[in-house]
């Protein structure tokens, strides 16, 4: 999963990105759910929020590193649910 960091302005630019829904607006700066956080797998060669972040604020989260196959296996879990 990536993560939002609290350099996060708040501009809602993201959110609307992501094609699993993960981003939504938290207490203080926007959150990504990493439970349908898929990296982007299954939808798009990059991750998309962070092609739009102004402040590149969202980097990989060192605590929740999941390999390629991980994340297509989320991507078909979150995909069989929808
Ligand atoms: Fe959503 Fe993709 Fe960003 Fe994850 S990397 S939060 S799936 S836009
Ligand atoms: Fe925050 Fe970046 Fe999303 Fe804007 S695009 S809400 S700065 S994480």
């Amino acid at each position: 999963s990536l993560i939002i960091t609290d350099e996060c302005i708040n501009c809602d630019v993201c959110e609307p990105e992501c094609p699993n829904h993960a981003i939504s607006q938290g207490a203080e700066i926007y959150e990504i759910n990493p439970d349908l956080c898929t990296e982007c797998v299954g939808h798009f060669d990059e991750p998309q929020c962070q092609q739009v972040c102004p402040v590149d604020c969202i980097p990989h989260d060192p605590n929740n590193v999941e390999s390629k196959e991980q994340l297509h296996a989320k991507y078909v879990k979150i995909s069989a649910a929808a």
